[in-house]
């Protein structure tokens, strides 16, 4: 290529062998920071755009991405997932390749804000409408929400603010009694810990912005499938799985069978909307979760172990961690959880928000910021900021008080932690500090 111009040179030229073949195979996964890919037979664009074979556009498929998805999928114990720029991206392209206007969700109230705001405002204005069910550990309430027109069931693994839990096999045996699909957000257990696909769930979704990339650098989602279709109930439910494609081409069904939820998510719904994940993103969650079972390990020890150190405080009232023999949950979290109980928990200080405002300013070790998941300790105040939006009687149905901090523990040295909490709680407490003030 050398005899052309220098500014074709410019962007054709790349180091290559004779023969063509690149010049070296790397061990870690190389980031194909590519929006498209070269055709190399005339005849292979016509084949990818046919049957899908090989990468054409990165809104497709990027081979740095399927490495990610590869790995997600093996975790989950899934059989395929889809990888997505955010956690809010992979929920949304999850749901709304399940649901059309004029369907039903049955969600636990125990979600994400970002999941319920989803879920009341934007999907409501697309007809697709939703149950809340507040006494998630009552299968009764869960079966009375079920509509004719419902088509999902969704719940968190381990949920925010206060650490509830969902009895996955009772639920998914209900949804299997309906025919329906159970989708668990698994983002707090994370697959080390929890296995909603094992225990029966259809679909998890991810924030991968959390524990699975741990390094608190980039924002990713994800979508792991069971591939467990029920091909009989189907037709009748979701209809969009087994129509013919365009000019008589066979159905999503037809053509994947078990994977046609995961099929017409990645084909239909994800390059159609958009969210497409950054090769580079993709590559940096691919590196953290190659360390995942390592951090969540750590970090649920040292949540367990500040846990139990602040439910032993006079300044604390309560505290909400699935690991404590006095969480309501603590038993189902027992039998479900595998290896730690997460590191993501809510307590609360004897006193008002401006008990809560002292503490965090006096944290020295904790930074205060609205994340979780990270390699480092979090806190936040949740009524004044994730929960702020919700009146009063809501904030307390979810265990959000004003004196409530919601902490993400980290994998630092745990006698640093509970230094820091300790000092805090002192200057928090001290009520000459509130006088002064
Ligand atoms: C953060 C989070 C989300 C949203 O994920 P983003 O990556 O921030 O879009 C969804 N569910 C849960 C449980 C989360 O913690």
């Amino acid at each position: 290529m050398s005899r052309r111009g220098f500014a074709t040179r410019q962007v054709h030229e790349h180091a290559r062998r004779d023969d063509g073949a690149p010049i070296a195979t790397s061990r870690a996964t190389p980031i194909y920071l590519t929006a498209g890919f070269e055709f190399g037979e005339y005849d292979d664009a016509a084949a990818h755009f046919g049957r899908g074979e090989g990468y054409a556009y990165t809104r497709i498929g990027n081979p740095t991405v399927d490495a990610v998805e590869h790995t997600l999928a093996a975790l989950e114990g899934g059989s395929q997932a889809l990888l997505l720029a955010s956690g809010q991206a992979a929920t949304t392209v999850a749901l709304l390749g399940l649901l059309e206007a004029g369907q039903h969700i049955v969600a636990s109230t125990h979600i994400y804000e970002g999941t319920r705001g989803l879920l009341r405002d934007n999907l409501t204005r697309l007809g697709i409408t939703s149950t809340f069910v507040d006494d998630i550990d009552q299968l009764d309430a869960w079966d009375a929400a079920i509509l004719p027109t419902t088509r999902v069931l969704f719940a968190e693994s381990i949920s925010n603010a206060s650490n509830r839990l969902v009895d996955i096999p009772a639920l998914a045996a209900l949804a299997r009694r309906h025919g329906i699909t159970l989708v668990i957000d698994n983002t707090f257990a994370t697959p080390y810990l929890l296995r909603p696909l094992e225990l029966g769930a259809d679909v998890v979704v991810h924030s991968a912005s959390k524990f699975l990339a741990g390094h608190g650098s980039v924002l990713g989602g994800a979508i792991v499938d069971s591939g467990r279709l029920d091909t009989d109930s189907a037709p009748r439910l979701y209809p969009h799985l087994v129509a013919p494609g365009r000019g008589g081409a066979p159905s999503i069904i037809d053509r994947v069978g078990g994977d046609a939820r995961i099929a017409y998510a990645r084909e239909a719904v994800a390059p159609r909307f958009g969210p497409t994940p950054s090769p580079l993103n993709a590559f940096l969650i691919g590196q953290g979760i190659e360390t995942l079972s390592l951090r969540v390990e750590r970090q649920s020890a040292n949540a367990l172990a500040v846990a139990q150190w602040l439910e032993g405080r006079p300044e604390v009232v309560s505290v909400d961690y699935i690991g404590l023999p006095s969480h309501r949950d603590h038993a189902l979290a027992a039998r479900d959880l595998t290896a730690g109980y997460g590191s993501v928990f809510s307590f609360t200080l004897r006193g008002d928000a401006e008990t809560a405002r002292r503490f965090v300013e006096a944290l020295e070790v904790f930074t205060h910021m609205t994340h979780l998941g990270d390699v480092r300790s979090l806190v936040l105040h949740p009524a004044s900021t994730s929960h702020a939006a919700l009146t009063e009687a809501e904030r307390a149905a979810l265990g959000v008080q004003a004196g409530t901090l919601r902490v993400s523990i980290g994998i630092e040295d745990v006698a640093d932690l509970l230094e820091d909490l300790a000092q805090a709680l002192t200057v928090a407490s001290d009520v000459s500090v509130a006088v002064v003030a």
